[in-house]
């Protein structure tokens, strides 16, 4: 099992990292993707992965590079040339996390945009995915999306809450979708077109420490917890839990290119 995406390297992990790595290895995972949400997380991540690496779990950790949307402040330039040389490194599996928050605040959409607009032509030059957050943003995203894809885009919009329409648009420009905690909710409303989607388009996450699965909504979400998400994924498929983990992790292993273990 693979989560596609989880923020590891995150305080919220310092105490008790050891045993949510052991978690971890118990429910199978193999590895464990980190988007990188600001300049700071480049460092952050390689802490991280020298602390775990000691752990001596098996579950490999993979790096991104990137700005979230929501750090972005009114007056602030995307530098490209550190972005680009961050992204670059070979041990970078994807451009991200970028995307479009309107929720939080919409006082820096502009800066949004032009940093949306650098990630995405980053991926293409690297023949990298790029990984999207979306709030409260859905057309405009998919809208440049649209506007960047020459057939050579590919990435993730991850945690993918969105309807039945937006996720075959979104499938129809080379996406693919993150299915996370939400997905265990009772009231989502994924869970009644999921079948209709095409499964070798569907990536598991956690998107920890963030939007913990039931029954652990509202607590700090690990990427154990991304069993549970199978589960309800592989209910709501009427497939058996194990074709479920084999086709995601497939999924995820062709999208960022990662190397069997
Ligand atoms: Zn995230």
């Amino acid at each position: 099992m693979i989560d596609t995406h989880c923020h590891l390297y995150l305080d919220d992990f310092k105490n008790d990292l050891s045993d949510v790595a052991l978690r971890a290895s118990k429910v199978g995972l193999t590895h464990i993707l980190m988007p990188a949400i600001s300049a700071e997380s480049s460092e952050q991540m390689d802490q991280c992965i020298e602390t775990w690496e000691a752990f001596n779990t098996g579950i490999v950790l993979h790096k991104m590079a990137g700005i979230h949307p929501c750090e972005w402040r009114p007056g602030d330039r995307v530098n490209r040339d550190d972005l680009l040389h961050k992204a670059s490194a070979p041990d970078i599996c994807a451009v991200g996390e970028t995307g479009l928050d309107a929720y939080w605040s919409t006082e820096a959409m502009a800066e949004q945009r032009e940093s949306l607009d650098a990630h995405l032509s980053m991926a293409k030059e690297l023949h990298k995915p790029i990984v999207l957050h979306n709030r409260e943003t859905t057309t405009e995203l998919l809208d440049r999306i649209e506007a960047h894809q020459d057939g050579s885009l590919t990435g993730v919009w991850h945690c993918f809450t969105g309807t039945e329409n937006e996720a075959r648009r979104a499938i129809d420009l080379g996406l693919h979708l993150g299915i996370g905690g939400v997905f265990t909710f009772k009231k989502t409303q994924t869970r009644e077109f999921i079948k209709s989607l095409p499964l070798e388009r569907l990536l598991l996450e956690t998107d920890a420490p963030y939007l913990a699965p039931a029954p652990f909504r509202g607590k700090r979400n690990e990427p154990s917890y991304v069993a549970y998400t199978a589960q309800a994924l592989a209910d709501a498929l009427e497939c058996s839990l194990s074709s479920l983990v084999d086709q995601t992790t497939t999924n995820a292993r062709k999208l960022f290119g990662l190397p069997p273990s």
